[in-house]
Protein backbone atom coordinates (compact mmCIF):
# COMPACT_ATOMS: atom_id res chain seq x y z
CA UNK A 1 0.00 0.00 0.00
CA UNK A 2 1.23 3.53 -1.01
CA UNK A 3 1.18 6.38 1.25
CA UNK A 4 0.72 8.68 -1.43
CA UNK A 5 -0.20 8.17 -5.49
CA UNK A 6 1.47 11.20 -7.19
CA UNK A 7 0.54 11.89 -10.88
CA UNK A 8 2.89 13.92 -12.38
CA UNK A 9 6.49 14.12 -12.11
CA UNK A 10 7.12 17.40 -12.96
CA UNK A 11 8.08 20.24 -9.98
CA UNK A 12 4.95 20.10 -8.09
CA UNK A 13 4.90 16.53 -7.87
CA UNK A 14 8.88 15.71 -7.66
CA UNK A 15 8.92 18.53 -4.29
CA UNK A 16 6.32 16.90 -2.42
CA UNK A 17 7.45 13.25 -3.34
CA UNK A 18 11.27 14.20 -2.08
CA UNK A 19 9.17 15.84 0.92
CA UNK A 20 6.75 13.27 1.70
CA UNK A 21 9.54 10.60 1.70
CA UNK A 22 12.49 12.02 3.26
CA UNK A 23 10.66 13.88 6.22
CA UNK A 24 7.70 12.30 6.77
CA UNK A 25 9.14 8.66 5.80
CA UNK A 26 5.94 8.23 3.68
CA UNK A 27 6.07 5.60 0.56
CA UNK A 28 5.11 6.69 -2.75
CA UNK A 29 4.31 6.23 -6.08
CA UNK A 30 5.10 9.00 -8.57
CA UNK A 31 3.32 8.27 -12.50
CA UNK A 32 3.62 10.20 -15.28
CA UNK A 33 2.39 9.66 -18.89
CA UNK A 34 5.50 10.50 -20.50
CA UNK A 35 8.57 8.41 -20.99
CA UNK A 36 10.70 11.09 -18.59
CA UNK A 37 10.77 12.95 -14.89
CA UNK A 38 11.15 16.34 -14.63
CA UNK A 39 7.71 17.30 -16.03
CA UNK A 40 7.98 20.90 -18.83
CA UNK A 41 11.34 21.38 -17.06
CA UNK A 42 12.88 18.13 -18.38
CA UNK A 43 16.39 18.52 -20.35
CA UNK A 44 18.18 15.95 -22.40
CA UNK A 45 21.56 15.75 -24.95
CA UNK A 46 20.19 15.98 -28.38
CA UNK A 47 22.10 13.66 -30.94
CA UNK A 48 24.71 16.46 -31.43
CA UNK A 49 25.35 16.32 -27.79
CA UNK A 50 23.87 19.27 -27.06
CA UNK A 51 22.07 20.05 -23.51
CA UNK A 52 18.46 21.38 -25.17
CA UNK A 53 14.98 21.63 -23.24
CA UNK A 54 12.38 20.02 -25.13
CA UNK A 55 9.41 21.87 -23.63
CA UNK A 56 10.96 24.99 -24.85
CA UNK A 57 13.61 27.60 -22.51
CA UNK A 58 13.73 26.87 -18.93
CA UNK A 59 15.30 29.94 -16.70
CA UNK A 60 15.54 29.60 -12.82
CA UNK A 61 14.88 32.65 -11.27
CA UNK A 62 13.10 33.41 -8.03
CA UNK A 63 12.81 35.96 -4.89
CA UNK A 64 12.89 33.32 -2.75
CA UNK A 65 15.76 32.17 -0.53
CA UNK A 66 13.53 29.23 0.89
CA UNK A 67 13.15 28.00 -2.58
CA UNK A 68 16.59 28.51 -3.88
CA UNK A 69 17.65 27.03 -0.50
CA UNK A 70 15.39 23.90 -0.91
CA UNK A 71 16.74 23.47 -4.51
CA UNK A 72 19.94 23.72 -3.32
CA UNK A 73 20.00 20.48 -1.59
CA UNK A 74 19.80 18.63 -5.19
CA UNK A 75 21.71 20.30 -7.45
CA UNK A 76 24.57 23.07 -7.71
CA UNK A 77 24.56 26.24 -9.74
CA UNK A 78 25.70 28.09 -12.57
CA UNK A 79 25.02 32.29 -12.66
CA UNK A 80 22.96 32.76 -15.31
CA UNK A 81 21.26 36.15 -15.62
CA UNK A 82 19.11 36.18 -19.32
CA UNK A 83 18.64 38.26 -21.76
CA UNK A 84 16.34 39.17 -24.74
CA UNK A 85 16.19 41.06 -27.41
CA UNK A 86 12.91 41.74 -29.74
CA UNK A 87 13.35 42.18 -33.58
CA UNK A 88 11.39 45.39 -34.16
CA UNK A 89 11.48 47.68 -36.97
CA UNK A 90 14.46 45.72 -38.20
CA UNK A 91 16.46 46.16 -35.74
CA UNK A 92 17.32 44.17 -32.33
CA UNK A 93 16.36 45.80 -29.11
CA UNK A 94 16.63 45.49 -25.57
CA UNK A 95 13.28 43.81 -23.69
CA UNK A 96 11.99 44.44 -21.45
CA UNK A 97 11.56 47.90 -22.83
CA UNK A 98 14.68 50.49 -21.26
CA UNK A 99 16.53 53.27 -21.97
CA UNK A 100 18.81 51.77 -24.31
CA UNK A 101 15.84 50.16 -26.49
CA UNK A 102 14.41 54.15 -26.49
CA UNK A 103 17.87 55.43 -27.23
CA UNK A 104 18.02 52.65 -30.39
CA UNK A 105 14.92 52.64 -31.47
CA UNK A 106 14.76 56.45 -32.28
CA UNK A 107 18.14 57.57 -32.43
CA UNK A 108 18.34 59.40 -29.01
CA UNK A 109 20.30 60.43 -26.65
CA UNK A 110 17.75 60.23 -23.72
CA UNK A 111 18.71 59.81 -19.99
CA UNK A 112 16.95 58.58 -17.30
CA UNK A 113 14.54 61.39 -16.12
CA UNK A 114 14.18 62.50 -20.02
CA UNK A 115 12.99 58.87 -20.67
CA UNK A 116 10.39 58.83 -17.68
CA UNK A 117 9.26 62.15 -19.70
CA UNK A 118 9.44 60.35 -22.70
CA UNK A 119 7.37 57.84 -21.77
CA UNK A 120 4.80 60.08 -20.08
CA UNK A 121 4.40 61.95 -22.84
CA UNK A 122 3.19 58.44 -24.79
CA UNK A 123 1.36 57.23 -21.64
CA UNK A 124 -2.58 56.98 -22.19
CA UNK A 125 -4.53 57.17 -19.00
CA UNK A 126 -6.08 54.79 -17.72
CA UNK A 127 -8.48 55.05 -14.58
CA UNK A 128 -8.52 51.25 -13.87
CA UNK A 129 -6.07 49.13 -15.18
CA UNK A 130 -7.38 45.82 -16.04
CA UNK A 131 -6.39 44.04 -18.88
CA UNK A 132 -2.89 43.61 -21.05
CA UNK A 133 -3.75 46.36 -23.22
CA UNK A 134 -4.24 48.73 -20.08
CA UNK A 135 -1.13 47.45 -18.54
CA UNK A 136 1.12 48.72 -21.71
CA UNK A 137 -0.94 51.67 -22.94
CA UNK A 138 -1.24 53.43 -19.44
CA UNK A 139 3.14 53.18 -19.25
CA UNK A 140 4.33 53.48 -22.42
CA UNK A 141 1.28 54.44 -24.98
CA UNK A 142 -0.29 52.95 -27.93
CA UNK A 143 3.29 53.01 -30.86
CA UNK A 144 5.41 51.05 -28.20
CA UNK A 145 2.62 48.66 -27.38
CA UNK A 146 1.76 47.73 -31.25
CA UNK A 147 5.31 47.75 -31.70
CA UNK A 148 6.43 45.11 -28.67
CA UNK A 149 3.34 43.91 -27.61
CA UNK A 150 0.20 43.36 -29.55
CA UNK A 151 1.28 41.23 -32.09
CA UNK A 152 3.26 38.90 -29.76
CA UNK A 153 0.10 38.39 -27.43
CA UNK A 154 -2.06 38.02 -30.04
CA UNK A 155 -0.30 34.86 -31.81
CA UNK A 156 1.17 34.03 -28.32
CA UNK A 157 -2.67 33.60 -27.27
CA UNK A 158 -5.05 33.82 -30.18
CA UNK A 159 -6.51 37.01 -28.10
CA UNK A 160 -5.95 40.49 -28.42
CA UNK A 161 -4.31 42.01 -24.64
CA UNK A 162 -7.41 43.64 -24.21
CA UNK A 163 -9.13 40.08 -23.50
CA UNK A 164 -6.37 39.10 -21.22
CA UNK A 165 -5.77 39.69 -17.53
CA UNK A 166 -3.61 42.65 -16.70
CA UNK A 167 -1.09 39.97 -15.16
CA UNK A 168 0.25 38.66 -18.30
CA UNK A 169 1.54 41.66 -20.22
CA UNK A 170 2.82 42.60 -16.64
CA UNK A 171 5.53 39.72 -16.37
CA UNK A 172 7.82 41.95 -18.52
CA UNK A 173 7.90 45.55 -16.64
CA UNK A 174 8.96 48.72 -18.09
CA UNK A 175 12.61 50.40 -16.72
CA UNK A 176 14.10 53.75 -17.17
CA UNK A 177 17.91 53.03 -16.87
CA UNK A 178 19.84 50.47 -18.76
CA UNK A 179 18.79 47.22 -16.97
CA UNK A 180 18.66 44.40 -20.07
CA UNK A 181 18.49 41.57 -17.86
CA UNK A 182 15.08 40.06 -18.04
CA UNK A 183 14.84 39.08 -14.93
CA UNK A 184 15.27 41.37 -11.49
CA UNK A 185 15.22 38.33 -9.27
CA UNK A 186 17.76 37.90 -6.14
CA UNK A 187 18.65 34.20 -7.72
CA UNK A 188 19.24 33.80 -11.11
CA UNK A 189 20.83 30.61 -12.05
CA UNK A 190 20.79 27.48 -13.74
CA UNK A 191 21.11 24.01 -12.23
CA UNK A 192 24.84 23.33 -12.97
CA UNK A 193 24.15 19.60 -14.70
CA UNK A 194 20.45 20.23 -16.18
CA UNK A 195 17.13 19.99 -14.73
CA UNK A 196 16.66 16.54 -15.34
CA UNK A 197 19.78 15.88 -13.14
CA UNK A 198 18.51 18.20 -10.31
CA UNK A 199 14.90 15.83 -10.76
CA UNK A 200 16.97 12.45 -10.17
CA UNK A 201 18.51 13.42 -7.25
CA UNK A 202 15.58 15.05 -5.70
CA UNK A 203 13.87 11.34 -6.75
CA UNK A 204 16.50 9.36 -5.93
CA UNK A 205 15.01 7.81 -2.40
CA UNK A 206 14.17 4.13 -1.00
CA UNK A 207 10.47 4.92 -0.88
CA UNK A 208 9.85 6.36 -3.89
CA UNK A 209 8.48 4.52 -6.93
CA UNK A 210 8.43 6.01 -10.24
CA UNK A 211 6.07 4.78 -13.52
CA UNK A 212 6.48 6.02 -16.63
CA UNK A 213 4.67 5.69 -19.71
CA UNK A 214 1.76 5.29 -17.81
CA UNK A 215 -2.03 7.40 -17.66
CA UNK A 216 -2.72 7.39 -14.03
CA UNK A 217 -6.26 6.59 -15.20
CA UNK A 218 -5.32 3.18 -16.35
CA UNK A 219 -3.82 1.67 -13.47
CA UNK A 220 -5.38 3.87 -10.17
CA UNK A 221 -7.84 1.26 -9.14
CA UNK A 222 -5.73 -1.37 -9.05
CA UNK A 223 -2.57 0.29 -7.14
CA UNK A 224 -3.99 0.82 -3.61
CA UNK A 225 -2.85 4.26 -1.65
CA UNK A 226 -4.35 6.33 0.80
CA UNK A 227 -4.13 9.59 -0.81
CA UNK A 228 -3.66 11.12 -4.01
CA UNK A 229 -1.69 14.51 -4.99
CA UNK A 230 -2.79 15.09 -8.72
CA UNK A 231 -0.94 17.84 -10.96
CA UNK A 232 -2.31 17.69 -14.30
CA UNK A 233 -5.22 19.68 -15.78
CA UNK A 234 -7.89 19.62 -12.94
CA UNK A 235 -10.44 19.70 -15.75
CA UNK A 236 -9.34 16.46 -17.00
CA UNK A 237 -8.71 14.92 -13.77
CA UNK A 238 -12.81 15.70 -13.54
CA UNK A 239 -13.52 14.88 -16.81
CA UNK A 240 -14.58 18.43 -17.72
CA UNK A 241 -17.64 17.87 -16.20
CA UNK A 242 -17.95 22.03 -16.10
CA UNK A 243 -16.66 22.26 -19.55
CA UNK A 244 -12.98 22.66 -20.96
CA UNK A 245 -10.42 24.82 -19.18
CA UNK A 246 -8.66 26.46 -22.10
CA UNK A 247 -4.41 25.91 -22.05
CA UNK A 248 -2.48 27.45 -24.44
CA UNK A 249 -0.11 25.20 -26.53
CA UNK A 250 3.23 25.24 -28.35
CA UNK A 251 4.92 23.83 -31.52
CA UNK A 252 8.56 23.38 -31.20
CA UNK A 253 11.01 23.35 -33.99
CA UNK A 254 14.33 22.76 -33.31
CA UNK A 255 17.62 23.43 -35.43
CA UNK A 256 21.37 22.69 -34.98
CA UNK A 257 23.70 25.37 -36.40
CA UNK A 258 27.16 24.40 -37.27
CA UNK A 259 28.78 27.44 -35.49
CA UNK A 260 29.09 28.14 -31.64
CA UNK A 261 26.49 30.09 -31.63
CA UNK A 262 23.32 31.23 -33.63
CA UNK A 263 22.37 34.87 -32.23
CA UNK A 264 23.55 37.69 -29.80
CA UNK A 265 21.77 36.29 -26.98
CA UNK A 266 19.97 34.02 -25.17
CA UNK A 267 16.80 34.91 -27.02
CA UNK A 268 15.42 37.10 -29.62
CA UNK A 269 11.61 38.11 -29.09
CA UNK A 270 9.54 38.11 -32.47
CA UNK A 271 6.28 40.18 -31.82
CA UNK A 272 5.21 40.84 -35.31
CA UNK A 273 6.55 39.67 -38.61
CA UNK A 274 6.50 35.80 -37.65
CA UNK A 275 4.90 32.85 -37.17
CA UNK A 276 6.74 31.93 -33.84
CA UNK A 277 6.91 34.61 -30.80
CA UNK A 278 11.01 33.42 -30.32
CA UNK A 279 14.00 32.06 -30.44
CA UNK A 280 16.35 30.82 -27.80
CA UNK A 281 19.77 29.35 -28.31
CA UNK A 282 20.41 27.17 -25.48
CA UNK A 283 24.30 27.20 -25.17
CA UNK A 284 23.48 30.32 -23.45
CA UNK A 285 21.62 28.78 -21.04
CA UNK A 286 23.42 25.91 -20.32
CA UNK A 287 26.94 27.60 -20.50
CA UNK A 288 27.62 24.32 -22.52
CA UNK A 289 30.65 24.74 -25.11
CA UNK A 290 30.55 22.85 -28.40
CA UNK A 291 31.30 24.06 -31.88
CA UNK A 292 27.95 23.74 -32.74
CA UNK A 293 24.66 25.14 -30.97
CA UNK A 294 21.14 24.15 -31.03
CA UNK A 295 18.10 26.60 -31.04
CA UNK A 296 14.28 26.53 -30.55
CA UNK A 297 11.43 28.23 -32.33
CA UNK A 298 8.33 28.66 -30.57
CA UNK A 299 5.10 28.08 -32.56
CA UNK A 300 1.98 29.25 -30.13
CA UNK A 301 -0.83 26.72 -31.01
CA UNK A 302 -4.49 25.44 -29.33
CA UNK A 303 -4.07 22.05 -30.24
CA UNK A 304 -1.22 19.98 -28.21
CA UNK A 305 0.20 19.52 -24.74
CA UNK A 306 -1.37 22.07 -22.39
CA UNK A 307 1.36 24.70 -21.46
CA UNK A 308 -0.22 28.01 -20.55
CA UNK A 309 -3.24 28.41 -18.50
CA UNK A 310 -5.11 31.13 -20.26
CA UNK A 311 -5.24 33.76 -17.60
CA UNK A 312 -8.71 35.54 -18.35
CA UNK A 313 -11.92 36.19 -16.04
CA UNK A 314 -14.48 34.06 -17.63
CA UNK A 315 -11.88 30.93 -17.32
CA UNK A 316 -11.32 31.97 -13.60
CA UNK A 317 -15.01 31.13 -13.50
CA UNK A 318 -14.62 27.90 -14.61
CA UNK A 319 -11.74 27.49 -12.57
CA UNK A 320 -13.26 28.10 -9.34
CA UNK A 321 -16.41 25.57 -9.83
CA UNK A 322 -13.53 22.88 -10.30
CA UNK A 323 -11.88 24.50 -7.53
CA UNK A 324 -15.24 23.74 -5.57
CA UNK A 325 -15.55 20.28 -6.19
CA UNK A 326 -11.64 19.56 -5.34
CA UNK A 327 -12.88 20.85 -1.89
CA UNK A 328 -15.28 18.59 -1.58
CA UNK A 329 -12.95 15.20 -2.08
CA UNK A 330 -10.99 13.99 0.54
CA UNK A 331 -7.23 12.24 0.55
CA UNK A 332 -6.75 14.36 -3.11
CA UNK A 333 -4.64 17.48 -3.07
CA UNK A 334 -4.48 19.26 -6.59
CA UNK A 335 -1.02 21.19 -6.82
CA UNK A 336 0.94 23.05 -9.61
CA UNK A 337 0.63 24.70 -12.83
CA UNK A 338 -2.43 22.96 -14.55
CA UNK A 339 -3.48 21.36 -11.72
CA UNK A 340 -4.36 24.70 -9.92
CA UNK A 341 -4.69 26.77 -13.09
CA UNK A 342 -1.87 29.46 -12.65
CA UNK A 343 0.19 30.92 -14.99
CA UNK A 344 3.28 30.24 -12.94
CA UNK A 345 7.11 29.95 -12.74
CA UNK A 346 8.83 26.98 -11.53
CA UNK A 347 10.33 28.56 -8.50
CA UNK A 348 5.98 29.71 -7.70
CA UNK A 349 5.68 25.86 -7.97
CA UNK A 350 8.35 24.90 -6.27
CA UNK A 351 6.97 27.33 -3.15
CA UNK A 352 3.30 25.78 -3.64
CA UNK A 353 4.22 22.48 -3.28
CA UNK A 354 6.42 23.36 -0.23
CA UNK A 355 3.28 25.28 1.37
CA UNK A 356 0.90 22.05 0.71
CA UNK A 357 4.14 19.44 2.21
CA UNK A 358 3.46 21.81 5.43
CA UNK A 359 -0.43 21.74 5.22
CA UNK A 360 -0.68 17.87 4.91
CA UNK A 361 1.60 17.71 7.82
CA UNK A 362 -0.65 19.84 9.84
CA UNK A 363 -3.71 17.68 8.82
CA UNK A 364 -1.87 14.14 9.78
CA UNK A 365 -1.32 14.57 13.92
CA UNK A 366 -0.17 10.58 13.71
CA UNK A 367 2.61 11.46 11.73
CA UNK A 368 5.78 10.48 12.81
CA UNK A 369 8.59 12.60 11.85
CA UNK A 370 12.25 11.28 13.16
CA UNK A 371 10.59 10.34 16.68
CA UNK A 372 8.70 12.92 17.10
CA UNK A 373 4.94 14.03 16.11
CA UNK A 374 4.09 15.72 13.57
CA UNK A 375 7.37 17.89 13.39
CA UNK A 376 8.37 18.89 9.86
CA UNK A 377 12.09 18.85 9.96
CA UNK A 378 13.58 21.64 7.73
CA UNK A 379 16.65 20.42 5.71
P1 LIG B 1 4.36 20.08 -15.25
O1 LIG B 1 5.81 20.30 -15.36
O2 LIG B 1 3.49 20.30 -16.45
O3 LIG B 1 4.14 18.58 -14.74
C1 LIG B 1 2.90 17.92 -14.77
C2 LIG B 1 3.16 16.48 -15.17
O4 LIG B 1 1.93 15.75 -15.04
C3 LIG B 1 3.61 16.32 -16.61
O5 LIG B 1 4.88 15.69 -16.68
C4 LIG B 1 2.53 15.48 -17.25
O6 LIG B 1 3.02 14.54 -18.20
C5 LIG B 1 1.92 14.76 -16.05
N1 LIG B 1 0.53 14.35 -16.28
C6 LIG B 1 -0.50 15.12 -16.69
N2 LIG B 1 -1.61 14.38 -16.82
C7 LIG B 1 -1.26 13.11 -16.50
C8 LIG B 1 -1.98 11.87 -16.47
N3 LIG B 1 -3.26 11.78 -16.81
N4 LIG B 1 -1.31 10.76 -16.07
C9 LIG B 1 0.01 10.81 -15.75
N5 LIG B 1 0.73 11.95 -15.78
C10 LIG B 1 0.10 13.08 -16.15
N6 LIG B 1 9.13 28.74 -15.59
C11 LIG B 1 10.19 29.44 -15.14
O7 LIG B 1 10.36 29.62 -13.92
N7 LIG B 1 11.13 29.95 -16.00
C12 LIG B 1 11.04 29.79 -17.34
O8 LIG B 1 11.90 30.26 -18.11
C13 LIG B 1 9.93 29.05 -17.84
N8 LIG B 1 9.80 28.88 -19.17
C14 LIG B 1 8.75 28.17 -19.65
C15 LIG B 1 8.65 27.98 -21.03
C16 LIG B 1 7.61 27.26 -21.55
C17 LIG B 1 7.50 27.08 -23.04
C18 LIG B 1 6.62 26.69 -20.68
C19 LIG B 1 5.48 25.89 -21.24
C20 LIG B 1 6.71 26.88 -19.31
C21 LIG B 1 7.77 27.61 -18.78
N9 LIG B 1 7.92 27.80 -17.40
C22 LIG B 1 8.98 28.53 -16.93
C23 LIG B 1 6.92 27.28 -16.45
C24 LIG B 1 7.30 25.89 -15.89
O9 LIG B 1 7.35 24.96 -16.96
C25 LIG B 1 6.24 25.47 -14.89
O10 LIG B 1 6.08 26.42 -13.86
C26 LIG B 1 6.55 24.13 -14.21
O11 LIG B 1 7.17 23.22 -15.06
C27 LIG B 1 5.25 23.57 -13.69
O12 LIG B 1 5.47 22.38 -12.98
P2 LIG B 1 4.24 21.43 -12.66
O13 LIG B 1 4.76 20.29 -11.88
O14 LIG B 1 3.11 22.21 -12.11
O15 LIG B 1 3.70 20.94 -14.10
N1 LIG C 1 5.06 39.75 -24.23
C1 LIG C 1 4.98 40.52 -25.37
N2 LIG C 1 6.15 40.84 -26.03
C2 LIG C 1 7.35 40.39 -25.63
C3 LIG C 1 7.42 39.60 -24.46
C4 LIG C 1 6.26 39.27 -23.80
O1 LIG C 1 3.90 40.92 -25.78
O2 LIG C 1 8.36 40.70 -26.27
C5 LIG C 1 3.81 39.43 -23.51
C6 LIG C 1 3.11 38.21 -24.12
O3 LIG C 1 1.73 38.34 -23.93
C7 LIG C 1 3.68 37.09 -23.28
C8 LIG C 1 3.68 37.74 -21.90
O4 LIG C 1 4.07 39.11 -22.16
O5 LIG C 1 2.88 35.94 -23.35
C9 LIG C 1 4.60 37.13 -20.87
O6 LIG C 1 5.91 37.05 -21.40
P1 LIG C 1 6.98 36.00 -20.84
O7 LIG C 1 8.25 36.25 -21.56
O8 LIG C 1 6.96 36.07 -19.37
O9 LIG C 1 6.33 34.63 -21.34
P2 LIG C 1 6.71 33.10 -21.05
O10 LIG C 1 8.20 33.04 -20.90
O11 LIG C 1 5.95 32.70 -19.84
O12 LIG C 1 6.22 32.41 -22.29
Amino acid sequence: MFDYLIVGAGFAGSVLAERLASKAGKKILIIDKRNHIAGNAYDYYNTDGILIHKYGPHIFHTNSKDVFEYLNNFTEWRPYEHKVLASVDGQLVPIPINLNTINQLYGLNLNSSQVEDFFASKAEPVSRVQTSEDVVVSKVGRELYDKFFRGYTRKQWDLDPSELDASVTARVPTRTNKDDRYFTDTYQAMPLHGYTVMFQNMLSHPNIKIMLNTDYKEVIDLIPHKQLIFTGPIDSYFDYCYGKLPYRSLEFKFETIDSEYYQQTGTVNYPNEQLYTRITDFKYLTGQKHSKTTIVYEFPCAEGDPYYPVPRAENAEIYKKYQQLAATISNTYFVGRLATYKYYNMDQVVAQALTTFKKIMQEEPETHVNGQKNTIVQS
